[in-house]
């Protein structure tokens, strides 16, 4: 078992807002090119998206259809990018036999050593967001790493110290920051659309925050949309967050 750091005050996660997200998937690429290209060294991924592609995604983005129960709304299409939400109490950490899955003391990030981690895949069991990818080929799991090597990396530019999912979204529809100060930028944010964590029932705590969807002006969106399958009543706050998370838990 490993044992969880003292909860910290530095918070550092991100925030995606589903509102204008386009499913483009520059954030996924962007994510696996930087993380994992080729294999863990200058060369170029060759085969990204064949059925043994070289390297792991930790960062998919989803699309879902959302229906009106009114038959005269239109549907809505939401994306919805997913990676490690860097939680703050995950079970992912806890039950880890060599200390390979660890959540930093001084900010909170959530990481594997590649070193320790004998591929038991205990982490991805206990992580109810499908946030851990196994590598076949390393033999050890790995998963969203907040960039740590390009957001403390004084040999860039000040700009260029952010995730690279945060960096090649088009519609900066990802924001990067301290969810831990509540005068930070993201935090604003979080506070200002009502920011959202994904299944809090579970406790393990996300940093990480979404902003939901807008009411769109054809009355479509976040009061009133209805998933096709299921039927859910979204008459409730954040209805399309929780009917995403419905999804996740199945
Ligand atoms: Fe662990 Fe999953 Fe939470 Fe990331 S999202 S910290 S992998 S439980
Ligand atoms: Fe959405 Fe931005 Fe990712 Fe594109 S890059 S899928 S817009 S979050």
């Amino acid at each position: 078992m490993t044992m969880l750091p003292p909860p910290s005050p530095k918070k550092l996660g991100l925030v995606i807002d589903l509102d204008i997200c386009v499913g483009c998937h520059a954030c996924a690429v962007a994510c696996k090119e930087w993380n994992d290209g080729g294999q863990f060294g200058p060369l170029p991924d060759e085969n990204a998206y064949g059925a043994e592609p070289l390297g792991v995604w930790f960062n998919r983005v989803h699309t879902y259809e959302v229906e009106s129960k009114a038959t005269d709304k239109p549907a809505m299409t939401v994306h919805f990018p997913r990676s490690c939400l860097h939680c703050e109490t995950p079970d992912c950490v806890t039950v880890c036999p060599t200390g390979a899955s660890y959540k930093r003391a001084e900010d909170g990030i959530v990481l594997v050593d590649a070193d320790k981690c004998i591929g038991c895949k205990l982490c991805s069991w206990a992580c109810p967001y499908g946030a851990r990818e196994y590598s076949e080929q390393r033999g050890v799991m790995q998963k969203c790493t907040l960039c740590v090597d390009r957001i403390y990396n004084e040999s860039f530019e000040e700009y260029d110290r952010q995730p690279a999912c945060v960096m090649a979204c088009p519609t900066r529809a990802r924001h990067f920051g301290d969810l831990g100060d509540e005068n930070s930028a993201v935090s604003q944010l979080v506070a200002a659309r009502g920011g959202y964590e994904l299944m809090p029932e579970i406790g393990y705590k996300p940093v990480n925050k979404y902003l939901p969807p807008r009411t769109r002006r054809d009355g479509c969106g976040s009061r009133s949309a209805t998933a096709v399958e299921d039927k859910v009543d979204f008459s409730t706050a954040s209805p399309l967050l929780r009917w995403i998370d419905k999804v996740l838990s199945r």
